[in-house]
């Protein structure tokens, strides 16, 4: 029997290979993107109570509606935009299962969508699952900046969707209101819609604002927006997050949501809920995170890496051309064996991969964990 398979190019993800081998290694594992530190107790309690008081079976499709109600007057507080709760919200386990039915419920066969390389993983062989072509724009360092003449000449009349991601994973640079001004004319000049990945939302630095579509009211009408928890709550395990869309769009989402998950965990709903009703503090996570930035380039300023800029996200790429010619995957896998230390090569984020010398850090970490990692790191190169 021979199986054609619908993702031929796909292996297994980096992230877990990375980890992996971290595991093997006793290597310090700045690779996958997670917190090793624990969420407020304060939301492990209100979900261990929504458990013992008997919230254990199937939620409603769409979410929970004191979650939905909740997540409104958050993005209210946020952005200025309330959805309807019963009609723009959608709870999803988490932000892969969301992009995955979006790209579902919009994506036939021989649709085009504009992806922007480097990209998240699961994007292009999300699109690819279903049929979807993809046409991908290059960001280049060190700023990776988009250049939106080459976004627009890619649009054809198959075009269906462009994805944009900020704070972006795994650049750590964000978009400006430039870039969203730009977007929301192409998006509406040219009849497509678009995917905003705002899993990073709370961790932008620098002063930056972060700038959801849910600020362009225009441009909001064409897209869907995609957020998470297990970034804002230091909870990436528990997978749990939304999109927000306009409800002719949040209809299609449903048809093809229902039938892939069909409802999300109702205790860490309950205790979600919950805690973004009596606890939630989005706006000390920016300088939360960016003292682990400035912790972790301070550790690290004396390696014979160059560390590119970081506005947003747990991540921060290094340059590392001036210490071996061995290609991105080589070097994170001789880093982690050799140096004690995980990190994740950028090559891929691109569909056909890349020649950068480029590999991505996660300092989502406690303070002991980024010492840890630095003494191990000045010690490998010092050696070397
Ligand atoms: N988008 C980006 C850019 C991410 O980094 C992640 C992190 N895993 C996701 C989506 C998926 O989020 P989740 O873990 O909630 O599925
Ligand atoms: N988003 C995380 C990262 O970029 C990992 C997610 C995953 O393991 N699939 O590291």
């Amino acid at each position: 029997m021979s199986l054609q398979s619908k993702l031929p190019d796909v292996g297994t993800t980096i992230f877990t290979i990375m980890s992996r081998l971290a595991a093997e290694h006793q290597a310090i594992n700045l690779s996958q993107g997670f917190p090793d530190f624990d969420a407020d107790p304060a939301l492990v309690l209100a979900v261990s109570e929504a458990m013992a008081k008997g919230q254990n079976q199937y939620a409603p499709m769409p979410g929970l509606p004191e979650l939905n109600i909740a997540i409104a007057q958050k993005l209210n507080h946020d952005y200025g935009w309330m959805p309807d709760p019963e009609t723009e919200i959608t709870v999803t386990a988490g932000g892969t299962q969301a992009l995955y039915s979006i790209i579902g419920a919009m994506i036939g066969q021989g649709d085009e969508v504009i992806v922007l390389e480097p990209s998240y993983d699961s994007y292009i062989p999300s699109v690819v699952s279903f049929g979807g072509i993809v046409r991908t724009v290059q960001l280049l360092p060190p700023f990776y900046k988009v250049n939106w003449d080459e976004v627009e000449s890619l649009i054809t009349s198959r075009t269906k969707l462009i994805m944009i991601n900020t704070p972006h994973n795994p650049c750590g640079v964000v978009l400006e209101q430039a870039d969203l001004k730009r977007l929301e004319e192409m998006v509406i000049k040219h009849g497509i819609y678009l995917i905003s990945d705002e899993v990073y939302e709370h961790i932008i630095f620098d002063g930056h604002q972060h700038q959801s579509v849910l600020r362009y009211p225009e441009l909001y009408k064409r897209s869907f927006v995609v957020f998470s928890f297990g970034k804002s709550l230091h909870v990436t395990g528990w997978k749990t997050g939304y999109v927000i869309a306009p409800s002719e769009l949040t209809t299609e989402l449903r048809k093809i949501h229902q039938f892939n998950v069909f409802s999300v965990n109702r205790p860490i709903q309950h205790g979600v809920a919950y805690y973004l009703k009596h606890h939630a503090d989005f706006a000390a996570l920016s300088s939360f995170y960016q003292d682990k930035r400035d912790l972790f380039l301070k550790l690290m300023s004396g390696l014979p890496l160059k560390f590119l800029p970081c506005y947003g996200s747990y991540f921060i790429l290094a340059d590392y051309s001036s210490v071996s010619s061995l290609d991105d995957r080589a070097f994170a896998k001789q880093l982690t064996i050799e140096g004690g230390v995980a990190t994740i090569p950028l090559s891929p984020f691109y569909r056909n991969g890349s020649d950068e010398k480029i590999i991505r850090f996660c300092f989502a970490k406690k303070e002991d964990t980024l010492i840890e990692a630095a003494e191990r790191l000045n010690k490998y190169f010092k050696t070397r």
